[in-house]
């Protein structure tokens, strides 16, 4: 059968869980073959996460190269070349777009992006959600070996153990054309999950009222071991960092359980969560449009919905 190339997210020693829902979606298309591109030693303690998620195969290709993202491209780019794969899997993070997209040209393929689904029928075919979860758009590539940038929490994993055989792979020299990284600094919510990885979200809106008022949605993110997200009006009126935002000019989340409060569902809050598979909204406004989407909803003020919950959850 033939191979599927996954890129692996990793940080701190830790496989990313969007890796794998890329290893999961890699069956549907043949046998996932895990490619592992990080400084010397970063492969040891991930191999066995790899294979019990599905990597028949893991590409292990260590550097010092601090060239960024061009480490990842380079090994790609050489994999395409000798292994031939079906497609090559890739997270739809800030970095794997531009990972993909650099991919994409170096290799002559079609790029498929933000993708909720792969299927394959002769040729790769791919499922996105577009105009804020309003219609479902199919594509399908043309080249061979496209890339595929999948978005994190759109497909649900299903550990089946593969073989995990580990092959070394060069990494070529830097060509020095690049930029290079002096440092990197990761940005996130303390001791919280990732936002776009996060299997719960829960997220406020211009409703909350200021920037001390987010500790309740952070008390009750907390309570539920979730990231914390925040819309557009939020941020804009300085009550919560630009980096949480979700949406359309913001993050794009797909949890299991997303909680809104305070947030009016405006179609662009929306294109970044509409395919959260639990949508609970918190709001006061009866008539809000959150709640056509939302699976359970509260009329009712998030200052007095937001503590009982905690409440509630604290007790369980
Ligand atoms: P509002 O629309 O003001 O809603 C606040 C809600 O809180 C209301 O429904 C109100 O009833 C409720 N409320 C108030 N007090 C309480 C209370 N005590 N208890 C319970 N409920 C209460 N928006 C995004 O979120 N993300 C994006 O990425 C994004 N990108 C954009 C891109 C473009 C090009 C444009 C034009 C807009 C974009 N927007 C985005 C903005 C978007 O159109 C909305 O303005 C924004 O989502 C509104 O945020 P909000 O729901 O928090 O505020």
């Amino acid at each position: 059968m033939a191979e599927v190339l996954v890129l692996v997210d990793h940080v701190e020693g830790e496989v990313r869980k969007s890796t794998f829902e890329l290893l999961t979606a890699a069956r549907a298309l043949g046998e996932p073959s895990a490619v592992v591109v990080g400084a010397p030693g970063t492969a040891q303690g991930l191999s066995s996460a790899l294979a019990a998620n599905g990597a028949e195969k893991i590409y292990v290709a260590e550097t010092d190269r601090t060239d960024f993202l061009s480490p990842q491209v380079d090994v790609l780019a050489a994999l395409v070349e000798s292994a031939s794969p079906v497609a090559v899997l890739i997270n739809a993070s800030a970095d794997g777009k531009e990972i993909a997209g650099r991919l994409a040209v170096r290799t002559d393929s079609a790029w498929l992006n933000d993708v909720v689904a792969v299927s394959a029928n002769g040729r790769v075919g791919a499922t996105h959600s577009v105009f804020g979860g309003a219609y479902i758009a199919q594509a399908e590539a043309k080249t061979e070996h496209p890339v595929v940038t999948v978005r994190a929490g759109a497909i649900d994993v299903e550990a089946v153990a593969g073989a995990g055989t580990e092959e070394r792979v060069e990494v070529p020299a830097a060509a020095g054309r690049g930029a290079t990284v002096q440092s990197t600094e990761p940005i996130t919510g303390g001791d919280r999950p990732e936002l776009t990885e996060a299997s719960v979200v829960v997220s406020g809106g211009r409703g909350v009222g200021s920037a001390d008022d987010f500790s309740i949605i952070e008390g009750l993110a907390d309570s539920l071991g979730a990231a914390v997200g925040a819309s557009r009006a939020a941020v804009d009126s300085g009550f919560y960092p630009h980096q949480f935002q979700v949406g359309q000019t913001g993050k794009t989340v797909s949890p299991q359980l997303y909680i809104a409060l305070g947030i009016s569902g405006a179609i662009q809050h929306r294109a970044g969560m509409q395919t959260s598979k639990t949508i609970i909204a918190v709001n006061k406004d009866a008539e809000a449009p959150i709640f056509e989407i939302a699976d359970f909803g509260v009329v009712g003020d998030l200052f007095q919905v937001a503590p009982q919950l905690k409440e509630e959850i604290a007790k369980r």
